[in-house]
This record gives C-alpha cells, structure tokens and sequence, in this order.
C-alpha cells in the first residue's frame, strides 16, 4: 500500500487508486518521540509529514533537522491566532515570519497543519481560522497548502490517535467529533480497500513504557495498517 506524505498528495497529478495512506504527525510536544517514530518509519522505507509548533519562544530545530534528514517531510504546526491572541494582523506577520524562519534554518517547509485546541478570543474559533479568511497567505508564504484545508476528505477515512484515543471519521469534518473506534475492530473491516487512509498521529502519546514496548504497540495498532501491509524493504531499494 502506498504510504505518501501531505506533500506528495498535494503535489499529485491524479490520486492513487485506494488502498494508500497520508501519513501526517503532529509534534506538539516530546519532540524526542517524533524523531524515535521519524526513524522507525525510515527503517520500513515510509515516508510521513511531521508538523511542528513554536513553543517556548523557539523551534526545536535540531528534531526538526533530524525528522528531514530520515527523508520525512517537515512542517509547521501552526497556532498563530492563539500566539496573538485571536489578532489576525499580528497573526499572519508571526505565521509568515516563523515559515521565513524554519527556511533559513535549512528546512524545506511546503505544508503547514493548525494546531488544536481552545480559542484564547472571541474573534476566532480554531487556529486554521487564520488561512481559512486569508488563503492568499498560502501563496504569500509558497506554500503547497494545508494538511486538512486542502485535502478531499470525501476520498479517504480520517482515522486519529487525537485525545489519546484512536477517532474515526468517515469523512472528516473538525466540527464533528469521531466514532471512537478500537483500531482491532477497524482494521478487521478493512476499511482502507474502499477509500484512502489519512492517518493523524500525535508522538508524544506513544510513550509508555521503554523504545522497545512504544514500538510494539506502534506496529500492533497503527502498523497493520500502515506498515505492515507494505513489503518490508530497505530505503532505496
Ligand atoms: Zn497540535
């Protein structure tokens, strides 16, 4: 099954036949966890999008490096409305000049996710508020676009691991809250013969236990799925 990246996928002429699966993580935090994931899937030959957020005044740049240079993709996790405090002038100066910042430090950012959580004002309701006013703030920055904005949800079964439990969503919405699905019970549906899979991680969730349990129970659920269907080759080969 073919494994792409957000980039990838927007970048396609024509989308693959199902079965295939977009791979995107958000890195909110523990970002030790995402470069341990970024690896793993490197060694199964899969490529995925790691998004990442500004906190505590800075990027974790050298996580960031380490997750490109496993060959992922690597972007912005973006949370400006929220940093500004629902200000939209001062919200798209910060997610312009942090895109400038993650190129000069040698990271080829094409895509960007928003980040979730609850709106700090009354002048927005959600973080992807900010390109869903100003989509020219996509060309602005030479994006490709967004990890949910641009993406068709009407091909593929958002599946995510978000609020430390696996979601499903026959077609995704962030206005509806997913069916709380045991990943067993969905994977034995085969569900991913119909449409697409876009498959949303959160690495710092995946940590119980030493490298060697996170990376069972990392195959065991998600793996079936998106790793272990493939041919087990070596990167390159
Ligand atoms: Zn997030």
């Amino acid at each position: 099954m073919p494994v792409l990246c957000v980039a990838d996928w927007l970048t396609q002429g024509a989308p693959p036949p199902p079965p295939f699966a977009i791979l995107r993580l958000d890195v909110d935090y523990r970002e030790p966890h995402a470069v341990r994931l970024a690896e793993i899937a490197a060694q199964h030959g899969l490529r995925g999008s790691f998004y990442f957020r500004h906190r505590g005044g800075a990027f974790p740049l050298a996580a960031m490096r380490a997750v490109q240079a496993l060959g992922h993709e690597v972007g912005y996790h973006y949370e400006a409305l929220d940093a500004c405090a629902g200000d939209w002038q001062r919200a798209q100066r910060l997610f312009l000049a942090h895109v400038a910042q993650l190129r000069a430090a040698g990271l080829r950012v094409q895509t960007v996710a928003a980040h979730g959580g609850p709106p700090r004002a009354a002048t927005y309701r959600r973080n992807d508020d900010l390109l869903r006013r100003t989509p020219t703030l996509l060309a602005q920055a030479g994006l490709l676009g967004d990890a949910a904005l641009q993406m068709d949800f009407a091909r593929v079964y958002y599946l995510s691991d978000a609020g430390w439990r696996w979601r499903f969503y026959a077609r995704y919405t962030p206005e509806v809250t997913g069916t709380p699905t045991p990943l067993r019970a969905w994977l034995a549906a085969g569900l991913e013969r119909e449409h697409g899979l876009y498959v949303n991680v959160h690495p710092h969730q995946w940590f119980v236990g030493a490298w060697r349990a996170r990376y069972f129970r990392v195959r065991n659920r998600i793996g079936r799925v998106v790793l272990g269907q493939l041919p087990f080759r070596p990167r390159g080969a």
